[in-house]
This record gives structure tokens, C-alpha cells and sequence, in this order.
């Protein structure tokens, strides 16, 4: 057979941002062969006729660092086609940690990224010590390639036990996370990750440990880095939402010590002129943007809403009847209201710890009397009427028999002109879609580049097609220096994706019941997904999977020699 797979027919969006084309695409050892009018037999074909075949999605913002030992898909993320992701995010990595550090890294671990503690503990070998040894853990085939950062928080834990969670680091403490950084970058780490955000805090609320840390440590780790010539850099500023002057300089000051390209997250255009202004001095800082809006509904008939808020769990999981009555008793209402309020005194702003009440609207009502409350906030409502906002949402949910429908507005959709425009400058990247964290919360966004492909290229043209699947596969690859994946070329390995771009995006999120030790997780599914193809095995098909695990931990620094399987 002259190929291991053909997909014939299809329009190329190679992942350069130039022109698409009408082209067969051959596949033989794991590596793209022939590209063109393809002659010869192929031990299995895809007609593509009509889609668009584009390079795997290269996901730069995921949490996939305990999910192989309960999911080797990686699901939600392969759904979408993503083929690769960069993981270890945010600081919170399982390596390198003695075995003394293993809960309390852990338990924060879970903390802040929302995923069940014991469950994971339960299915955790914790058979790794070192980097390396964690990198052979989880190398056991996968549903898309990892690629590995190191967190700064087990670096600071390895190198100053309980003083990492007070006090910022001494020089001789510092020389050791240095050595423990360059260790595990020779072992294939692709660089490393911090936090200084004020809402990541550990299961008592305690901040994590890298937030303990002064400007200078992060300054000296990536002068490693620099020396090295090797490594991307991911920073969760403190001001997260809008980074401040202060949290700028300090980007700029790690790119400019290191030489290396620095992430950071953010959620609006707000640092664009700065971003801009470090670029032209030539350093490399990134803005890596939440594309997709967490906007989920719910009804107060059956939802997940509020597992997350105690007391009102415990309401929301009783029969409907019991529920009613709970809603009408006034100890028990009262008690909504203290849960409501205290919970956001207690843990304040952990994500899916709390409710956001201000951005709380009233979608649609199930009475016409009621209609022009459509589109109010609740705390609008309730200052209208006067009521604690608990009670203003649950009078109208219960005048309605629990049918009005509520929204969480994370953005307004206007928002997303200035986004994007950020997006085709060239220095924001729409890749923060948090996948494989988050199981336990209301929302899951790690569908966001289908639902980019549907909803700014399809729907409002505020990407074109090229475009959006660039930023998608080969910037991210140039950036993070990944060098046989992100393009559709002769001798790039294998990782492809087939989809409809005139039904590409994403489904509501579900609740299964597949997460570690079968708790229940949120997930996203797909649409118009067709084939996803790693290391040339296709791994989806039709939204099913084939059971192939070909995904593998690449190595920073090693030839990942893609015909190697
Ligand atoms: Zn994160």
C-alpha cells in the first residue's frame, strides 16, 4: 500500500494563513507524504469532499496534567480536534515533588482548577519524583500529544518546603529552583508557568505559593531560560481581567531577561497598545484571550448551577416537590440568602465557588406579566423591588413554577469586535480554554476554537477562515518552538483535522459521569467535527472514538521523530 491513509477532495487550510486549496492529502508513518492530485492505493481513504482539512488544533491554555491517569483521550479537547496541548499551566504541576509535597500540591492543584480531590487522589500512582519520571508516568498513549510545562509552585515547595507558602524566596532558595527548572527542562519541559493571581488560593484560602513570590525570583527563573535558549514562559498576572501598569512591567521585565516569548492570560483588548509597545522593542509577550463566553443558563428546575454554593446544593438536588417547599420556607430562605453572601466573604473570587448575582439576567420568562423583566440583572431587580437578590430570583422562579429561564453574561457579544481585532494584530492568541479543569463548575469552554471557527469566522466574519486556523496551528507551534506540527506541509507529522465549516461549534454542556472514579464532569461536545487525525491514526471519527491512542508527551528540545511509532 503506498499510504496508511488518504483524504481525498478535501480544501487545505494549511495553518500558514495563505489561501486555501482544493487538494488531497497523503499520509504514510505518521507523516504527511503528498499533498496535490494523489495517485495510489491508501489502506484507508477519507472523502473530504465539501470540508475543510486543517492541521490539529494546537491548544496553548490546558490543565491535562492528572487526566491520563482516568482519561486517556483527553476528552473534551480531542473532540474538537485538538491534537496538541500545552499543559501544566497556571503553576500547578504534579513534578518534580517529593513525596512530603504530594497532597498539598494536590489539594490546591484541585482547588483552583476546580476538579474533584479525592477522586483524582484515588486514581494518582504518584510514582514519579523528578520531571522525567512524571513525563514517563503519563506517557502511556493518548487520545492528542501533551506538551509539558513545569509549575513554579512545586519548584517552590521542592526548594523551601513550608517557607514557600509564606515569604518570597532567598537567593540560595532561588539558586535551587533554578537548578530544579533547568533539570526539567533537559528532561523535555517546554518551560514554565507561574501564578500571581489573587483568585488562585488553596482549599483553606491560603494564596498558592508562587504568589509569595517577588518580582526578582520570576526575573531569575527566566534568565534560566535565557541560558538554556530553550522554553515559552506562562504568567496569570495579579490583575488577571485587566492587568495592570505594574503587572505589565513585570512581563515585560521576564521577557526581556529571558529572550523567551511570555504568555499571559488576560480576558479583554485592554493591554493591546501595551502588548504592542513591548513587541516593537522586540519582546516577545503574548496575550492569550478567552475567546469563547461562558454564558450558561439554567432554570431553577433542574440544574447544576448552584451545586457549588452550599446549602443551595443540597436544595437543588431534592425531588421538585421538596424543593418547592424549601423555597417557600423562610428559615431555610434565609438561610439561601446567608450561603449566597457568606460564600463570596469566605472564598473570595475563586471561580465556581461563588455567584456572580451582577451578571445574573433574567433571559426569559415563562408568564407574559412578566416579560419586561427579560434582560434585567438580578441585582437591578432586586434593588427595584427592594429584596435581597436570592429572593428576587427565586419569587420570580417560583411565580413561574421554576420555568423562567436565567443567564450568566460573562461578555457582552459587542466585546468581541475588539477581540478579535486584538487577535489580527498578531499578538493575542484566542487560547484559554482551560480544558481538563474546571469538571466541577458551571461552565466548560474547551470547545473555544470550534467555537471561534463557528462563531467569528461563520457567523460575524471578524476572522477569516485562514486566519483563525493559523492562530490556531502554526503560531502557536513557531512560538512554542514545536517544529514538525502546525502546518500542512510535505514531512510534517501527521496531526489533521476534518470539519464543516458551515456547521462547525460547539453543543451545551453536558453532565457525564466519566470523570475519575466515575464522578460526575462537565464536558463539551462537538459538531461538524469529522476526523481527527494524530501521528497519522485517526482517532475520531464521526464523534466516535476508534480507539486509537497514539498521542504521546512530546519532548522540548528532542526531534520528535514522527515516523518513529
Ligand atoms: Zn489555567
Amino acid at each position: 500500500m503506498a499510504y496508511d491513509l488518504l483524504i481525498t477532495g478535501g480544501m487545505v487550510v494549511d495553518g500558514s494563513g495563505f489561501s486555501r486549496y482544493r487538494a488531497d492529502v497523503a499520509v504514510k508513518n505518521g507523516v504527511i507524504v503528498e499533498i496535490g492530485r494523489v495517485r495510489g492505493a491508501a489502506a484507508r481513504t477519507i472523502d473530504a469532499d465539501g470540508l475543510v482539512v486543517a492541521p490539529g488544533i494546537i491548544d496553548l491554555h490546558t490543565h491535562y496534567d492528572a487526566q491520563p491517569f482516568w482519561d486517556r483521550l483527553c476528552t473534551s479537547s480531542v473532540w474538537h480536534g485538538v491534537t496538541t496541548s500545552l499543559m501544566g499551566n497556571c503553576g500547578l504541576t504534579l513534578a518534580p515533588l517529593r513525596p512530603e509535597h504530594r497532597e498539598a500540591m494536590l489539594a490546591t492543584f484541585c482547588c483552583v482548577e476546580d476538579l474533584p480531590v479525592r477522586s483524582l487522589s484515588a486514581v494518582l500512582p504518584w510514582t514519579w519524583q523528578t520531571f522525567d519520571e512524571y513525563l514517563k508516568a503519563i506517557d502511556i498513549g493518548l487520545g492528542m500529544n501533551l506538551m509539558p510545562l513545569v509549575g513554579h509552585n512545586p519548584l517552590r515547595l521542592s526548594a523551601m518546603d513550608k517557607a514557600a507558602w509564606d515569604r518570597p524566596a532567598t537567593p540560595d532558595e532561588i539558586a535551587v529552583m533554578q537548578r530544579l527548572l533547568r533539570e526539567s527542562i533537559e528532561a523535555g519541559a517546554w518551560g514554565w508557568s507561574t501564578t500571581d493571581s489573587p483568585t488562585h488560593a488553596g482549599p483553606h484560602g491560603e494564596p498558592v505559593p508562587t504568589r509569595l513570590a517577588d518580582d526578582e525570583e520570576r526575573i531569575a527563573l527566566g534568565r534560566t531560560l535565557g541560558e538554556l535558549n530553550r522554553g515559552v514562559i506562562e504568567i496569570l498576572p495579579k490583575g488577571a481581567g485587566a492587568p495592570t501598569d505594574a503587572d505589565h512591567a513585570h512581563l515585560t521585565d521576564v521577557a526581556r531577561a529571558s529572550g523567551r516569548p511570555v504568555f499571559f492570560l488576560t480576558f479583554d483588548a485592554a493591554p493591546r497598545p501595551r502588548v504592542e509597545a513591548a513587541t516593537r522593542e522586540g519582546v516577545q509577550l503574548y496575550a492569550l484571550l478567552r475567546a469563547i463566553p461562558f454564558n450558561p443558563r439554567f432554570t431553577l428546575k433542574k440544574t447544576t448551577f448552584f451545586s457549588n454554593l452550599d446549602v443551595w446544593d443540597v436544595v437543588m438536588a431534592k425531588s421538585l416537590d421538596e424543593r418547592l417547599a424549601a423555597f417557600t420556607d423562610p428559615a431555610k430562605r434565609a438561610e439561601l440568602r446567608e450561603w449566597a453572601d457568606q460564600r463570596q466573604r469566605r472564598r473570595p473570587g475563586v471561580p465556581g465557588r461563588f455567584i456572580k448575582w451582577a451578571s445574573i439576567v433574567v433571559k426569559k420568562t415563562a408568564m407574559a406579566k412578566n416579560r419586561a423583566l427579560e434582560g434585567q440583572a438580578l441585582t437591578e431587580l432586586a434593588a427595584a423591588q427592594g429584596k435581597h437578590v436570592a429572593d428576587a430570583m427565586l419569587d420570580l422562579a417560583l411565580e413561574e413554577g421554576l420555568d423562567t429561564e436565567f443567564e450568566l453574561q460573562s461578555r457582552p457579544p459587542a466585546e468581541d469586535v475588539a477581540l478579535a481585532e486584538f487577535v489580527r494584530t498578531g499578538h493575542a492568541i484566542p487560547s484559554q480554554s482551560d480544558a481538563g479543569a474546571h469538571l466541577n463548575t458551571n461552565f466548560c469552554t474547551a470547545g473555544e476554537s470550534s467555537w471561534v471557527l463557528a462563531e467569528w469566522v461563520r457567523e460575524r466574519q471578524l476572522l477569516t477562515l485562514e486566519d483563525a486556523i493559523r492562530r490556531y496551528t502554526f503560531q502557536p507551534a513557531r512560538i512554542v518552538g514545536l517544529r514538525d506540527r502546525g502546518l500542512i506541509a510535505v514531512g510534517m507529522a501527521a496531526d489533521l483535522m476534518v470539519f464543516d465549516p458551515a456547521t462547525i461549534g460547539v453543543k451545551e454542556d453536558e453532565i457525564s459521569r466519566d470523570g475519575p472514579s466515575g464522578t460526575p464532569r462537565r464536558v463539551q461536545r462537538a459538531i461538524g467535527v469529522h476526523q481527527v487525525v494524530v501521528g497519522g491514526e485517526v482517532v475520531m471519527d464521526a464523534g466516535e472514538h476508534t480507539g486509537a491512542l497514539p498521542g504521546r508527551v512530546l519532548r522540548a528540545g528532542r526531534a520528535h521523530e514522527v515516523s518513529a511509532r
